[in-house]
């Protein structure tokens, strides 16, 4: 049944050849860098046209080019050879020591001047979040012999905490949202603290809607109950300072509240990096040691890591070096400034559809729900048209998030519109129709369901790694 449902994901069946083994004789440099290009090219058309939401962070063409050489001068270096590449620490310091300093870091000096910001680069947001979690059950077990972690999630926030709990056996209790602000509920969070609570957690923004929780609440219940709190900055955390710079209302979420301890941002999101980097920071760096590993026994020679990951590519690293001090505070801002501007666009023709509601008080992602229609059929028209919204649940909701390419198409906000007011005008006229792009979300709905649904997710995984 998967192989049906998830055919459209294997495109290149029949068309190009497929490897079972390593090819007895190596294919020519030329015929390998055509049959690539091809299909690159065809892929980046979907998004070029502006109408794909999220997905593609980089600052543009010449930006990515410029990455690209960057790249090529440290792939080949690996980043834990130390003594042979001792630029890639040097970057990596910069890297955590830039981001630290945008997410006002310096701020926790007036609270305990003993405290310094400090962080290390991960290879994305989900290891930066999987990293924070273990440092926070590491440190409840040693310092306050706590032996089954838990920590409380909005809803809303990423599966990256999930997948921490699955890993590393912590217990993870989700929090409701507020009914019409959608951020989570601060009394709910109260609530569920119990004795074994290591951490809480509140985004900055969270992807479903890019809301930024009460982080200043979380803060004060952290502080009362002394366990930590992590931002979830990865999708925000290099955007919003620089929102917040232009005006836009941000609710304050960084190391400027006392209560903050970790924050993950994303330098391949927002951070206009290539994909495979991110920062994880920390308060202090008693926290930061839990996160290290070393290993002095080792036969091979005295070994040390500080995450999860073993060797990882200079390039990456200098990428987003690269990428953070060529654009320097103006280019972020800039960016930002253009991101907002197509995003305030979007927002407008959404509020413009009375059968339409936009979720919260949203910046750069637009997220709407209806209480009319099904949304998933709009999803369905939008599709038909070259859209790629992401699709949210509970509820139902479709999103669209900003970011550079969409900047690039003078006329993208009349595509939108003109585009969206058909689409709604197909989910009036096909109402009760089941929606293509809801056929998953349908099942979710009983138990049976849901159970059928997490075989066909296992399976869809087991397909995407056949050879066909
Ligand atoms: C992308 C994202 C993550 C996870 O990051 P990856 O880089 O995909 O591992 C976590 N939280 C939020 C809000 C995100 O958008």
């Amino acid at each position: 049944m998967s192989e049906e449902l998830f055919a459209s994901f294997k495109p290149y069946k029949n068309r190009l050849e497929s490897y079972h083994k390593l090819p007895g004789k190596g294919r020519e440099i030329d015929d390998i860098f055509t049959e690539l290009s091809t299909i690159a090219n065809e892929e980046d058309a979907k998004w070029k046209t502006g109408k794909c939401s999220g997905t593609y962070y980089h600052a543009g063409e010449e930006h990515r080019k410029f990455l690209n050489k960057v790249f090529a001068l440290f792939s080949h270096v690996n980043g834990i050879q130390i003594d042979t590449c001792p630029s890639v620490f040097k970057m990596e310091s910069e890297i955590v020591s830039m981001t630290a300093n945008m997410l006002n870091g310096e701020a926790v000096k007036a609270v305990n001047p003993d405290d310094e910001v400090c962080g290390t680069v991960t290879i994305g947001g989900s290891e930066s979040i999987l990293m924070a979690m273990k440092v926070y059950r590491d440190r409840a077990l040693k310092e306050r012999n706590i032996k089954e972690p838990e920590i409380i999630k909005p809803v809303s926030a990423h599966p990256a905490f999930i997948k921490a709990g699955h890993y590393f056996g912590i217990k993870v209790i989700e929090a409701p949202l507020g009914e019409s602000d959608f951020r989570v509920d601060t009394d709910a969070v109260k609530e569920l603290i119990t004795p074994n609570t290591i951490a809480l957690v509140g985004s900055a923004g969270n992807y479903p809607h890019g809301l930024v929780d009460p982080i200043d609440e979380l803060s004060e219940i952290a502080l009362e109950h002394k366990i930590g709190l992590h931002v979830d900055g990865c999708l925000g955390g290099f955007i919003l300072p620089w929102v917040e710079k232009l005006g836009y209302n941000v609710p304050t979420f960084d190391f400027r509240l006392p209560g903050v301890t970790s924050i993950s941002a994303d330098t391949h999101k927002f951070g206009f990096g290539l994909k495979g980097t991110s920062v994880i920071l920390y308060r202090n760096k008693s926290l930061r040691r839990y996160q290290y590993f070393q290993s002095v026994e080792f036969q091979g020679g005295t070994y040390i890591s500080p995450s999860m990951a073993g060797s990882r590519s200079g390039g990456l690293t200098a990428a987003a070096w690269a990428a953070m001090i060529y654009l320097g505070e103006e280019g972020y801002m800039e960016s930002a400034k253009a991101i907002m501007s197509v995003a305030d666009d979007i927002k407008k023709v959404v509020q413009g559809i009375p059968e339409l509601k936009i979720v919260g008080d949203p910046t750069f992602i637009i997220s709407f729900i209806s209480d009319e229609l099904d949304v998933f059929l709009i999803n369905d028209f939008m599709s038909e048209k070259g859209w790629r919204f992401n699709a949210v649940q509970k509820p139902s909701g479709l999103h669209f998030c900003a970011t550079r390419p969409q900047t690039l198409v003078p006329d993208l906000a009349d595509q939108f519109a003109r585009d969206l007011k058909a689409g709604v005008e197909y989910a009036k006229t096909n109402k009760g129709k089941e929606a293509k792009s809801s056929a998953l979300y349908g099942l979710n709905a009983t138990i049976e369901g849901q159970q059928m649904v997490s075989e066909i997710l296992y399976e869809a995984l087991d397909y995407f790694y056949k050879v066909v």
